[in-house]
């Protein structure tokens, strides 16, 4: 026997969620890992280093893992290593609006400058404390957001402190319309060594960007931002809200950013909400009307060399260096219905207001304001509290098939196991709670009406177009 002694590593915490096995997590990284049992029991106990069998083949492949390293026989690992036991389910990702206020005047956005003269924003003091609140709730990864959460005054000591409670910020998502050189020599600062954030920047196509932001001179402002990004080694996702005013400069788009060597599009329906409803002019886009115009954007994208990822989201993503797609309404038919989260970022994520309030889902988190259903407040309710059992636990661990309970149709439907209603669940409440009806549509015309087989016949062409 070859003996030798282990602690925790100091970039690995031990953790323990309610209802859940154990995990661990590595510092800086935006997801927990499961643990098998056994290595889960060696690991809970091992506070004060431990002497071990260096030929045990646990501890060999813990060592090899790093999970444990080896160490004097008086140490001990860190406080933050642990083992931890977390008070509420596992959830990993805090999309934070840290900041309400907003310089632009977007149409669809009930955070709009001329939407929110009182917008609320995070006392610094207040978001170092959620932070530390945060960390012993288990979460491991921060997504900011706003209003424009480079309007924050604070926002370099926001993050400074997310990294230094062991935490990941995997984005930011912006207008980009203050990426200046020193704001982005100051993130460069912050960010020192840890990897960059992803830079979520809201663009809506050529000549249409000025219109549905409501601001003259959106579009330049947003594009020299994009480019500073890129020069400064940040990988960019630009966010393109398609409506019927916009929907025919996507191609044209797409060329342009990938061509500045932008990663990433997301494409993304403007849903209904109280303000795009009262915006909207003639701009409304229906399923159908944007389903055929998809359709007709991935044939014009995939006769041509590409390197953007395209994703559009809830349907399908496009990686054109591999010439492969994943279709993501497709769900998988294998799983059980009573393994079937009604939607997998909910139940692994929430948004947390600039005025506290915690919404199970962004996409939807206005709509819920504006119709006064309210989750619960950070700055009146511990985090661990909401996050073990409350309104959000509730909506968050629904099942599709629970979800679906209330309409008819998807009781006897033939595409149910692969539908599961899209999967999304803001869809479905932006119908319910703008426009009175009870009812996936995303997903139903997806299905019902054949654009399943269209994308796959239109998709499955890529590969004989060489
Ligand atoms: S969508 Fe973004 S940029 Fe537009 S008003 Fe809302 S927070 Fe501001
Ligand atoms: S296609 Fe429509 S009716 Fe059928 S399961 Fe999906 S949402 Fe329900």
């Amino acid at each position: 026997m070859t003996s030798t002694y282990v602690k925790i590593a100091p970039n690995v915490s031990i953790r323990r969620w309610v209802h859940s096995g154990g995990g661990m997590y590595r510092k800086n990284e935006y997801r927990a890992y499961p643990l098998p049992q056994e290595e889960y029991d060696f690991l809970q106990d091992l506070f004060l280093a431990r002497e071990v069998n260096k030929e045990d083949e646990l501890v060999q492949n813990l060592l090899h893992e790093g999970i444990v390293v080896e160490c004097e026989k008086d140490d001990k690992s860190s406080e933050w290593s642990g083992p931890h036991l977390i008070p509420n389910l596992h959830f990993r990702t805090v999309m934070w609006a840290i900041t309400g206020r907003c310089n632009y005047n977007c149409k669809h956005c009930f955070m709009a400058k001329d939407n929110n003269v009182n917008a609320h924003e995070w006392k610094v003091e207040d978001a170092l404390s959620f932070i530390q609140d945060a960390e012993e709730c288990g979460i491991c990864d921060f997504v900011l957001t706003g209003g424009e959460p480079f309007l924050h005054p604070h926002i370099f000591t926001i993050i400074s402190s997310i990294y230094q409670h062991g935490m990941h910020m995997s984005a930011i998502n912006t207008n980009g319309a203050l990426l200046t050189e020193k704001v982005l020599n100051e993130l460069d600062k912050t960010m020192g060594k840890h990897e960059k954030p992803l830079l979520k920047i809201s663009f809506d196509g050529i000549g249409h960007h000025d219109w549905l932001r409501g601001h003259k001179g959106a579009e330049k402002e947003v594009l020299d931002g994009i480019k500073r990004a890129l020069k400064h080694g940040y990988s960019v996702r630009a966010q393109y809200c398609v409506h019927a005013k916009n929907v025919d400069a996507l191609s044209e788009t797409v060329d342009y950013l990938d061509k500045l060597g932008v990663q990433e599009i997301r494409i993304i329906r403007v849903a209904e909400s109280v303000r795009w409803d009262q915006n909207k002019e003639d701009a409304g886009i229906y399923y159908t009307q944007y389903y055929d115009k998809m359709l007709k954007f991935t044939e014009t994208f995939i006769e041509k060399p590409h390197s953007i990822h395209v994703s559009i989201w809830c349907m399908y993503d496009l990686y054109p260096q591999s010439k492969t797609y994943v279709l993501r309404m497709e769900q998988d038919p294998d799983i059980p219905d009573e393994k079937f989260y009604a939607c997998g970022d909910c139940r692994m994520g929430f948004l947390l207001a600039a005025n506290g309030e915690i919404f199970p889902c962004d996409a939807v988190s206005g709509t819920f304001e504006a119709k006064g259903m309210l989750f619960g407040n950070v700055l009146k309710t511990p985090l661990w509290k909401l996050l073990y059992e409350s309104p959000v636990t509730k909506y968050a661990c629904l099942k599709a098939y629970e979800m679906a309970k209330d309409i008819k149709e998807c009781q006897s439907c033939e595409y149910w196991k692969r539908c599961r209603m899209g999967a999304c669940t803001a869809v479905m409440f932006s119908a319910k709670l703008v426009e009175g009806k009870n009812e996936a549509p995303a997903a139903c015309i997806y299905f019902k009406d054949g654009y399943s087989e269209k994308f796959k016949h239109v998709l499955q062409k890529w590969h004989q177009l060489d």
